[in-house]
């Protein structure tokens, strides 16, 4: 990324700045980090940042009436909030790979407690957001230089009403909401662009709440297309501040690699990726053991050579027989082992793909489940390797937490593989 003349301009007590950058790669960092292009405004205690077509991105408080220097609020595109904690929580690298937990608005695995939007420094920061809206709708900007001037006019079309408009308009390009994001969409910050290639899953588990319920069915390509150029209008100017795709629904590895490639190759072109701000394109997808049973190794050579590095989830969730009847998951130990198997093949072949496993994690689940996780990813390998991370999903009862920390540490301190947890994230 070019450096680019930064300009800030005292408006009464605002601080302006229409056009400002970040980071051009996403980096694992214990302090608040941009990326990417954004305009930014500050008033008074807060700092208020704008994406390229004057939607809210993040609020951040400071000093007194603020909860930490190093935790933040960002608006996601389907118009959630997300709150970004980090100081006040030790061990959050430990937990999910990233020196933040995102604490969501909405009901999703709580482990780490707490709802910061019912505090009273996250109710205020969004009075200030509020108040600031006010101000700048009521402010007289004829005689304002042109980049503030247009600046306020972006902030000011993108009212709340519009910011949710364009949210439901997302869900309605790609057919519905994205009730989850892989765990591995962390390395971006969850800034993907999300594209269906396939609606519905295999295998429709009785544990699972994320679900559509739907059969597995994949999408024309003059859909994928539709999507594409849907996608490229409503991002707009900002979509040079993505490079990173997430192919959806719950198992786009079963498409194949005719449709992979294709949807992979014109979001690329379409979405122009190449001319973006960020750099080091990710693509993200979710895939059924029974979707890396069938590839072969063509499949993988061909995501290889796309321009992106790959991340493939791939939901196990026990090599234990008595759980996966409990959750209700038709599969058998057998498969599960087959496709644990293949994913460090795979991992150990393909240098731009990795793929993840998800296992589960519930009070409830027999005393079995656990072992059979170690079985895996400690004993059946003789090293440690990096490549193959395994994220425990956390069911509804998690049980108690400090037993729960104690459990992650010690599969953590044995498994021969990074060990998270998974936080569900919807967009
Ligand atoms: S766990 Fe995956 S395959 Fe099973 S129902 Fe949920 S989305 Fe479908």
């Amino acid at each position: 990324m070019e450096n680019r003349q930064i300009t800030t301009y005292q408006i009464d007590d605002l601080l302006i700045t229409p056009e400002n950058q970040g980071a051009d790669h996403y980096a694992k960092i214990s302090y608040p980090f941009r990326y990417g292009r954004f305009s930014e405004i500050k008033s008074g205690n807060y700092t208020f940042q704008f994406n390229l077509n004057g939607e809210i991105k993040t609020i951040q408080g400071r000093g007194e009436g603020w909860l930490d220097a190093s935790e933040w609020l960002k608006r996601t595109a389907g118009n959630d909030w997300v709150y970004f904690a980090a100081g006040g929580y030790t061990g959050a690298f430990d937990f999910t790979g990233e020196y933040y937990v995102p604490c969501l608005p909405y009901d999703s695995n709580g482990i780490f407690g707490q709802n910061r939007f019912e505090s009273q420094e996250v109710i205020r920061a969004f009075e200030m957001w509020d108040d600031l809206r006010r101000r700048l709708t009521a402010l007289e900007t004829s005689r304002l230089p042109a980049p503030v001037k247009g600046l306020i006019r972006r902030i000011t079309d993108m009212n709340e009403e519009t910011l949710d408009l364009r949210a439901r308009l997302l869900h309605d390009i790609i057919g519905g909401p994205v009730s989850v994001l892989p765990p591995d969409a962390r390395h971006v910050e969850y800034d993907v662009i999300p594209l269906t290639i396939a609606d519905g899953c295999l295998y429709n588990c009785g544990f699972c709440r994320v679900k559509s319920g739907n059969g597995f069915k994949t999408r024309k390509k003059n859909d994928i297309i539709r999507q594409l150029h849907d996608l490229r209008d409503l991002y707009g100017d900002d979509r040079f501040n993505y490079h990173s795709l997430f192919l959806g629904q719950h198992d786009a590895l079963f498409a194949g690699a005719d449709l992979i490639e294709f949807a992979a190759r014109q979001a690329f072109e379409i979405l122009e990726f190449g001319r973006s701000f960020m750099k080091d394109p990710k693509l993200f997808l979710f895939g059924s053991v029974d979707a890396l049973l069938r590839a072969d190794d063509a499949l993988f050579e061909r995501i290889n050579a796309l321009p992106f590095e790959s991340f493939i989830n791939i939901g196990l969730e026990s090599a234990d027989p008595e759980t996966l009847k409990q959750i209700e998951k038709p599969l058998n130990r057998k498969k599960i082992i087959q496709a644990f198997n293949k994913m460090m093949d795979v991992n150990r072949r393909f240098p731009k793909v990795e793929i993840t496993a998800n296992f589960l994690y519930g009070a409830d689940l027999p005393d079995t489940h656990l072992p059979s996780i170690l079985e895996l990813a400690r004993n059946s390998l003789d090293h440690f390797h990096s490549k193959g991370a395994i994220y425990l999903s956390p069911l509804e009862n998690i049980g108690s937490i400090p037993e729960m920390k104690t459990r992650l540490f010690d599969l953590k301190t044995l498994c021969r593989l990074p060990v998270f947890f998974y936080l569900i994230q919807r967009l």
